[in-house]
C-alpha cells in the first residue's frame, strides 16, 4: 500500500507542484496519476522512492513512513520503469535484468535464472535476451523494462508514462498483457500518465492533478465517467 497525506511541495521560484495531496493506492491495485504537462503528476511519482523530498506532509509504502527509509534500500525495494525501459545501452537484455536481482542480493546463478524466468513472463525469450537494447524494438524494450522492474521481487512498482515510446499498433496488446501482470502478481502499482485511455485500461483508481491539486478522484473509471 502506498498512502499520501497532505504532501506538499514547492520547487524554488515555482508554483505548487503538489499542493494537500492526499491519496491511497491500496494493496495489489493500480493508480493512475493523470493531468496536463506540468500538473505534478512525475513530481508525486518520484517522491515515492525519494528521488524528489515533499516539503511538507507523509507518504508511506506498506505502512513505513519512507522518510525514515534510507533512500537506496527504498529504491531496491521499488520497482521502477521509465518511459523507453531505460535499459543500460552496453549490456546485453539479460545482463540488464540479472544486474538488479544481483544488487539485491542474489548470487550471479540465481540472478540469471530469475532474470530469464522474469523475461520470460513478459514473453521476451530464446536468443532475444542476448540481443542489447538498440537491436530490440521499442515495445520489446518496454517489456525488458518492465522484466527488470519485477525482477527483484518487488511488490511496489512505480511507472513512469512506460508505454509513451512504444508504438501505438502494439501499445494496446502491452496494457493488456500489463494489467494482467499486475492482476496474477498482485502489485500495488503508481502509473503516470497523461493518456486517459492507458489510464482507463491499467487502473483501478484514477487521480486527476492540475496544478499540483487533486481535482477528480475516482475508485473506478466507471465513476469517473459518471456511470
Ligand atoms: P523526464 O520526465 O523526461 O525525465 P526531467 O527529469 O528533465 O524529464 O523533468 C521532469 C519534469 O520536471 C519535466 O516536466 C520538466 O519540464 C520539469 N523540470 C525539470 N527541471 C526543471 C526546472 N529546472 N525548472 C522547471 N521545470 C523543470
Ligand atoms: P507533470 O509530470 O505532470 O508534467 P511535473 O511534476 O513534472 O509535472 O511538474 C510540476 C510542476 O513543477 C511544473 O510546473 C514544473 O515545471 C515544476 N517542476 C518540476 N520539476 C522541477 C524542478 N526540478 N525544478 C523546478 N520546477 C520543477
Amino acid at each position: 500500500m502506498i498512502t499520501f497525506t497532505d504532501v506538499t511541495k514547492r520547487y524554488p521560484g515555482g508554483t505548487f507542484a503538489a499542493h494537500n495531496v492526499t491519496f491511497t493506492v491500496p494493496a495489489g491495485s493500480t493508480t493512475a496519476l493523470v493531468g496536463p504537462s506540468g500538473a505534478g503528476k512525475t513530481t508525486l511519482l518520484r517522491m515515492v522512492n525519494r528521488m524528489v523530498d515533499p516539503d511538507s506532509g507523509t507518504i508511506t509504502v506498506n505502512g513505513r513512513n519512507i522518510h525514515d527509509s534510507d533512500p537506496v534500500r527504498l529504491r531496491r525495494s521499488i520497482g521502477y520503469v521509465l518511459q523507453e525501459g531505460g535499459l543500460l545501452p552496453h549490456r546485453n537484455v539479460l545482463d540488464n535484468v540479472a544486474l538488479v536481482a544481483k544488487l539485491g542480493g542474489a548470487s550471479t546463478k540465481e540472478s540469471k535464472e530469475r532474470a530469464l524466468h522474469h523475461l520470460g513472463l513478459v514473453g521476451i525469450e530464446g536468443a532475444m535476451v542476448r540481443r542489447y537494447p538498440h537491436q530490440l524494438s521499442g515495445g520489446q524494450q518496454q517489456r525488458v523494462g518492465v522484466a527488470r522492474a519485477l525482477v527483484g521481487g518487488a511488490d511496489v512498482l512505480l511507472m513512469d508514462e512506460p508505454f509513451g515510446a512504444v508504438d501505438p499498433m502494439i501499445r494496446r496488446d502491452l496494457q493488456s498483457e500489463t494489467r494482467r501482470l499486475q492482476r496474477d502478481l498482485g502489485k500495488t502499482v503508481l502509473l503516470v500518465t497523461h493518456d486517459i485511455d492507458e489510464a482507463f485500461v491499467l487502473a483501478d483508481q484514477i487521480i486527476v492533478l492540475r496544478q499540483g491539486g487533486v481535482v477528480a478522484q475516482q475508485g473506478s473509471p466507471a465513476e469517473l465517467l459518471g456511470q
